[in-house]
């Protein structure tokens, strides 16, 4: 089974990592650092999710520079930000 890519931060995820809904059945689109109880865990813009991104490939939390540069470069495409293109 293919790596799930969280449609918010652009990273992918095991299936133990899924988010949950609010009636705690697992969310199929987002991780469950971004995403728990039916909620975004941060309420932060595009913007911000990129700068995360690059903090957490200096600190070497979890992935590698090249990995937050491909995931910056998704994020628009992802579902939770194509909503903010509209605007
Ligand atoms: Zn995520």
């Amino acid at each position: 089974m293919n790596a799930m890519i969280c449609q918010c931060c652009g990273l992918s995820f095991s299936p133990k990592a899924r988010g949950t809904n609010r009636d705690q059945s697992k969310s199929g689109d987002y991780c469950l650092d971004c995403f728990k109880d039916g909620e975004f865990r941060d309420h932060m813009s595009i913007q911000e999710m990129e700068k995360k991104l690059l903090e957490m490939a200096k600190h070497h939390d979890g992935l590698c520079m090249e990995e937050a540069e491909a995931a910056i470069k998704n994020l628009p495409d992802l579902k939770r930000w194509k909503m903010t293109h509209i605007l």
